[in-house]
């Protein structure tokens, strides 16, 4: 049994910060938050800011909230709302209390109001398009806007003039007055609410302004208490800002503290993305199997366990670096290989006949569930003399290193005979329909009395009790290891047109019975997990989750670079 590479950091740059909190006396209860914007379904990045905000808050007896992130109305919608919260929960996490920045709007009105009041904050009547033209640049200071001196009283008049819906979307905007020539451009007079006439899925049509994430986010972590709000490395060039807007408000300030993102390879984790693939009919929803997102990995089976295991794994860095897809497919195997069932398929069948079997008879053989957790237990097998064998498990000329079946060869059917192949049938091209072979009584279970052994051990069907059933493979989604670095335009050109691939497979008879989402493992061949999606009662669709083969494992054991199979650091 293989455990996990290295045991969970116990120790990282945000828990040594933490413990000093704490020891200090700062801080009494740890309060963390994940705060996702309900604009689309979770994907495997935010399993790791979700598993790093809740464990760190388990591991120090605090809390985590999860809060809706919902201050743009354009793009959010209830679905997500819900989807979101079962997809917490279907990663093992349950949250301490639950809240939406929809419900700090009216909060975060007064304070603007405040703000204007102490003449940190104005109403300009400059676009988009200005404002961005004349921030300037990281050389060059931005240019004040013309209407920047405006006196107390007529910024309060106006803004109050934009939030009972005087003016069109786009025509004014209240900017916090900070320092046009600040050298973090975060800083030079921030927007902190927009004009948008759209109704909002909580607030419904109270609102017609709508506020900025950096005038949202920092006072939504203070008014809950948030002690260390946790995020991305993107938000860091925004901390300043977050801590400027609760001094100036006088507000507790909570410690923003950025870690990496995760980037595994050949998966996209960016939603605007991820969209453009559901929308463009490219995969067959949000839950498509070879999507990274919750529902698409869930599907697919791949454990929960598993995931948190493999953030866990990763940790906290600095500095943003790409896994490589075999590490995570290590704690997917890792999970399956103690838990999955064992079953017996054939996916590329070929018929195998046992001349010398007794007409007629069934023999039932007892098979291993499996062999790492003897509390699974044992299943009868049917046995006959007509079966189905894998095609790759016979060569007529076999190259040196293969120990399979051969002409004159004789192998273990799995749990259950010897057999040794005698002659092979072919069609007309050529190639193989039917392998012939002898069988000995006394290996019945798998195993010779005389001690004798035998190379090979393959797995079989028998073919009057199988069944046919949809078996779909699955290979990445795209054919570049880093599809995010590919331009909008072109990403669909680097799709791989192979990433499915559909067959009817030969399954033993126990499978007929699969529950929707039951986990197992096709002996010989990969993990699969019954479709909850597309498996009707008596037709089970399996989907393949993980192959077999650890390559990321080999890679260890050979010295290749160990660090979590980071590969360096890149971007930003
Ligand atoms: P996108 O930019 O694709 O829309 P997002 O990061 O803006 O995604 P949010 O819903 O705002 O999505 O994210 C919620 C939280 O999850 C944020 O704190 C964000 O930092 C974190 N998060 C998102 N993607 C990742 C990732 N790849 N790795 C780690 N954390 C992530
Ligand atoms: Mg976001």
């Amino acid at each position: 049994m293989t455990q996990p590479p290295t045991p969970a950091p116990a120790s990282d740059f945000i828990r040594d910060r933490i413990r000093a909190d704490l020891a200090a006396g700062t801080v009494r209860q740890v309060v963390t938050r994940f705060p996702p914007e309900p604009n689309g379904y979770l994907h495997i990045g935010h399993a790791k800011a979700i598993t790093t905000s809740f464990s760190i808050a388990q591991e120090f007896g605090g809390r985590c909230h999860l809060r809706m992130d919902d201050t743009n109305p354009a793009a959010e919608d209830q679905e997500y709302v819900d989807a979101i919260q079962e997809d917490v929960r279907w990663l093992g996490f349950q949250w301490d209390a639950m809240y939406y920045a929809a419900d700090y709007f009216e909060q975060l009105y007064a304070w603007a109001e405040q703000l204007v009041q102490k003449g940190l904050a104005y109403v300009d009547d400059q676009n988009a398009d200005q404002i961005a033209a004349t921030r300037g640049t990281l050389t060059a200071p931005g240019t004040p806007s013309p209407w920047r001196d405006r006196s107390v009283a007529e910024n309060l008049q106006l803004l109050r003039a934009m939030q009972s819906g005087a003016f069109p979307d786009g025509a004014k905007v209240l900017r916090a007055k900070i320092d046009m020539a600040h050298s973090n451009l975060n800083l030079r007079d921030p927007v902190m609410y927009r004009i948008r006439h759209l109704p909002h899925q909580r607030t419904g049509n109270r609102w017609c302004i709508y506020p900025m994430y950096d005038w949202a986010h920092g006072q939504s972590d203070s008014i809950e208490g948030i002690t260390h709000s946790l995020c991305t490395l993107e938000f860091e060039h925004h901390r300043p800002l977050y801590d400027w807007f609760c001094d100036a408000l006088g507000i507790a300030k909570p410690q923003q503290i950025e870690f990496a993102r995760l980037n595994i390879e050949y998966l996209l984790t960016s939603k605007r993305r991820l969209l453009q693939l559901v929308e463009g009919g490219h995969v067959s929803g949000w839950d498509d199997p070879r999507l990274p997102t919750l529902r698409g990995l869930r599907r697919r089976g791949f454990p929960p366990e598993a995931l948190v295991a493999f953030c866990k794994h990763v940790g906290l860095a600095k500095f943003n670096s790409t896994h490589e897809y075999s590490l995570l497919e290590h704690f997917v195997r890792d999970h399956l290989n103690r838990t999955a069932l064992r079953r017996m398929a054939v996916l590329d069948p070929v018929r195998l006949v046992v001349d010398d079997w007794p007409a007629g008879t069934v023999d039932q053989v007892e098979v291993a569930n499996n062999p790492e957790d003897p509390t699974a237990g044992t299943r009868l097998v049917p046995f006959t003399g007509e079966l189905w064998i894998e095609r790759d498990d016979f060569q007529e000329q076999p190259p040196k290193d293969f120990y399979r079946l051969a002409p004159g060869r004789e192998v273990r059917l799995r749990s259950a005979y010897f057999v040794t192949c005698t002659s092979v049938e072919k069609d007309a091209l050529g190639r193989v329909h039917t392998v012939h072979c002898s069988h000995d009584p006394a290996t019945r279970g798998g195993n010779a009395p005389d001690g004798r052994k035998v190379k090979g051990t393959i797995h079989w069907v028998s073919a009057a009790h199988a069944f046919d059933a949809e078996v779909r493979l699955y290979e990445h989604l795209f054919t570049v290891p880093d599809p995010a670095a590919v331009d909008a335009s072109e990403f669909l050109r680097v799709l791989n047109p192979n990433s499915l691939r559909t067959v009817r497979a030969k399954l033993e008879p126990s499978l007929r019975s699969a529950a929707p989402g039951q986990r197992f493992q096709f002996e010989r061949l990969a993990y699969f997990a019954c479709d909850p999606v597309d498996s009707r009662p008596d037709a089970p669709v399996f989907l393949r989750t993980v192959a077999l083969k650890d390559s990321w494992q080999k890679a260890q054991q050979k010295g290749a670079p160990a660090q979590g199979g980071g590969k360096g650091a890149q971007k930003r």
